[in-house]
C-alpha cells in the first residue's frame, strides 16, 4: 500500500534516514521491516520558536507495494531544424526556457546572445573578482544563462502571475539539478552547479536542431509596417519574422536602441539600495533563537517595513554566500549576492532595497521614459566615485550608517575585489539613504543585532528590478504596437528572478504559437 503522511519532526530525525523510518513506522503502526520506500514530497523549516521543527510530507510504500510510484519528467525532444524560426535575443532564463518550450511546440529557436558560453565566461568573471576590470559583454549579468548562471539559484518566487513554476523546476532537474528542488519550500541550486545545468540546456536545444549564437549582439532593428523585419547585429543583419526579446534589465544599450527606433517604452517603479552582510553565525543565532544545530541549514531571513509610504525590504538573501561584483561596465559599482550549493561561506548577505516611484526620478525628467535608467546610472557612478579603484566597493558598518557616522574600520567581508570605508548615508540620494536608515533600525528591533557593528552595507544594489518596461498586450504578449516583438522576462519589466523570467519565456513561446495558429 502507498500511504501519504504529513508531520513535524526534529531536525535530528529529519536528517537521519533510520530515525525518520522509525518515526514513520510508529505513525503508521507498522513494523520497520514493512516499510519498503519513503519519498519526501514537501519539506520546510518551522523556526518560529526555539523548538525548531521540520515539516515533512511523505509518500511511503509498505506491504505489497515495493516502491512509491515514480513520476517521470517528460520532455519531448523533436527535430525542429526545418520548422518555422523564432529569434530569441538573450540566453538568460527567459530566453533559454522560451527556446526549450518552442521546441516542444515544434518551432525552431535561434538564440542570439551577446556574451560567451559558460566556460569562456568564467574567465571574465575571474578578472572581475581580481579587480582587473569589466568586459561589457561578458560578466556576472551577460553570457550564456544570463544573470541566472552565477546567480545563487534560489528558485522561489513571490510572483503570483499565471504560469507553470513547477515546470521550470522540472526542466532544471531534467538538466541536472537535484530532485530535492521539487520538494523544498525554498529550493536552491547554487552557483557551483548552475553552469553545468545551463550548458546541458544548450545541448538539448542544439540536439533538437535549434541554434545558439554567442558573441552576437543585437544593436538595432529595422522596422516596417509595425513589424521588425531585421535584427541588426554588430557583424551581420538577420532577417526575422518573430522576435522574443529577453535581454534582461542590464541591457542598457538595447533600451537606448529601442528608444531611438521609436519603439514605445514606459518608466516603471523599481527598487534600489545596498547589500547587507553579517557573519552567518550571527544570523543563525538570531533566527534559530540560540538553538543552532549542525543539522540545520545556514539560516535566512525576509524583512519588510514601510517608511514614508515606501517599502524597505530584504531581497535575494544568500545564506552562507558571498557578495559579487555585478557591474556591466567599468566606472560603475554594482553588487549582488550568490552562494554555492553547500552554502558554507561564513557570511550571510542580502539585498536591502527601497521601493522607488517614477516621481523619484524628477531630476531626470528630460529623459522621459528612460528617467529611471538615468537615475540608476548616476547611482552606480556615485558608488564608483565613492568606492576604491576599479571594482572596490564603498562600505560602512550598519551601526555607523544608521547614526550617520563614518566607519573608522571595517570588518572582513566576502567581497573579493575589496571594500573601502565610505559615508554612504551622505552621498546616497536621500530618498534611498533616509528610508534605509529607518528600515535598518526597525529590522534591528525584529532581529536583535542586525544593525550592530558586526554588519556592513556594501554599495550599491541598483539592479533588483528594471526601471523600464517594454509595454505589451496582456492577451497576445506582443508589444503594444510592434506585432512580431515579444518583450520577455526581467528586462521587459514582466518578471523578477529566475523562475518568473523562465515562466515568462515559456508563456511568450506559447503566445507565438497561438499567434501562428490563428494566422494559419
Ligand atoms: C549575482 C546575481 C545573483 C542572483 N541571484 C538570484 C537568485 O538566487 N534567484 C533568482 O531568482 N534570481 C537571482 N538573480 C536575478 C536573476 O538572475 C534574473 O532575475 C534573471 O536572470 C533574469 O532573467 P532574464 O532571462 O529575463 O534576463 P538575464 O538573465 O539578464 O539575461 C539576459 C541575457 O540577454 C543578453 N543580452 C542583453 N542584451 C543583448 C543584446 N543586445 N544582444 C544579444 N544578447 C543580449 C545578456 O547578455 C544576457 O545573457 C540574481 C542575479 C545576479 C546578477
Amino acid at each position: 500500500m502507498v500511504h501519504t503522511l504529513s508531520f513535524q519532526v526534529s531536525p535530528k530525525i529529519a536528517a537521519n534516514d533510520f530515525l525518520l523510518k522509525k518515526q514513520v513506522a510508529e505513525q503508521l503502526s507498522l513494523p520497520m521491516a514493512e516499510i519498503h520506500e519513503m519519498r519526501i514530497t514537501k519539506r520546510s523549516i518551522d523556526a518560529r520558536s526555539r523548538n525548531i521543527k521540520i515539516n515533512l510530507s511523505l509518500l511511503i510504500a509498505s506491504g505489497n507495494d515495493p516502491s512509491v510510484p515514480f513520476e517521470k519528467i517528460h520532455y519531448e525532444k523533436r527535430d525542429v531544424s526545418l520548422q518555422p524560426e523564432v529569434h530569441i535575443v538573450g540566453a538568460g532564463p527567459a530566453g533559454l526556457f522560451a527556446a526549450l518550450r518552442l521546441i516542444e511546440l515544434n518551432l525552431k529557436p535561434i538564440v542570439l546572445e551577446q556574451g560567451k558560453d559558460v566556460s569562456e565566461r568564467k574567465k571574465d568573471i575571474a578578472k572581475l573578482n581580481l579587480n582587473q576590470g569589466c568586459n561589457p559583454l561578458s560578466n556576472y549579468c551577460f553570457g550564456e544563462g544570463g544573470a541566472g548562471t552565477f546567480s545563487d539559484g534560489k528558485l522561489y518566487t513571490r510572483s503570483k502571475k499565471k504560469g507553470d513554476n513547477r515546470r521550470v523546476l522540472e526542466l532544471f532537474v531534467l538538466h541536472g539539478a537535484k530532485p530535492s528542488i521539487l520538494v523544498d519550500s525554498h529550493p536552491h541550486i547554487g552557483s557551483d552547479k548552475l553552469p553545468e545545468i545551463i550548458s546541458n540546456m544548450r545541448k538539448t536545444i542544439l540536439e533538437c536542431g535549434g541554434e545558439i549564437h554567442f558573441n552576437k549582439q543585437v544593436v538595432d532593428f529595422e522596422i516596417h509596417n509595425d513589424c521588425i523585419t531585421k535584427l541588426i547585429c554588430s557583424d551581420e543583419t538577420i532577417p526575422t519574422k518573430q522576435v522574443i526579446l529577453a535581454t534582461g534589465h542590464s541591457a542598457r544599450p538595447l533600451y537606448y536602441a529601442l528608444h531611438n527606433a521609436g519603439v514605445e517604452l514606459e518608466a516603471k517603479a523599481c527598487a534600489m539600495g545596498v547589500r547587507v552582510e553579517h557573519p552567518q553565525d550571527l544570523i543563525n543565532h538570531i533566527q534559530y533563537h540560540g538553538n543552532v544545530m549542525k543539522e540545520l541549514p545556514a539560516a535566512n531571513y525576509s524583512l519588510v517595513h514601510q517608511v514614508d509610504g515606501r517599502g524597505v525590504y530584504s531581497f535575494c538573501m544568500c545564506p552562507g554566500g558571498i557578495i559579487v561584483p555585478s557591474m556591466t561596465a567599468d566606472k560603475q559599482t554594482v553588487v549582488n549576492g550568490m552562494s554555492n550549493s553547500r552554502r558554507n561561506s561564513p557570511y550571510a548577505n542580502s539585498g536591502m532595497v527601497v521601493e522607488l516611484q517614477v516621481s523619484d526620478f524628477k531630476n531626470f525628467e528630460r529623459y522621459g521614459e528612460l528617467a529611471g535608467l538615468k537615475f540608476q546610472e548616476q547611482f552606480e557612478t556615485l558608488a564608483y566615485q565613492n568606492g576604491g579603484q576599479m571594482q572596490i566597493a564603498p562600505a560602512q558598518r550598519i551601526s555607523d550608517f544608521v547614526r550617520g557616522k563614518i566607519s573608522g574600520t571595517l570588518p572582513s567581508t566576502s567581497y573579493i575585489p575589496g571594500i573601502v570605508s565610505s559615508p554612504m548615508h551622505f552621498w546616497m540620494p536621500d530618498c534611498i539613504a533616509k528610508r534605509l536608515q529607518e528600515g535598518l533600525k526597525f529590522f534591528d528591533r525584529q532581529m536583535h543585532g542586525f544593525a550592530s557593528s558586526d554588519g556592513i552595507i556594501v554599495g550599491v544594489e541598483s539592479r533588483s528590478s528594471s526601471p523600464v518596461r517594454i509595454p505589451r498586450n496582456q492577451e497576445t504578449l506582443s508589444h503594444v504596437r510592434i506585432t512580431n516583438l515579444f518583450p520577455c522576462g526581467e528586462g521587459a519589466g514582466y518578471a523578477g528572478g529566475i523562475v518568473s523570467s523562465a515562466v515568462d519565456g515559456m508563456n511568450c513561446a506559447d503566445a507565438i504559437v497561438e499567434k501562428l495558429r490563428v494566422k494559419n
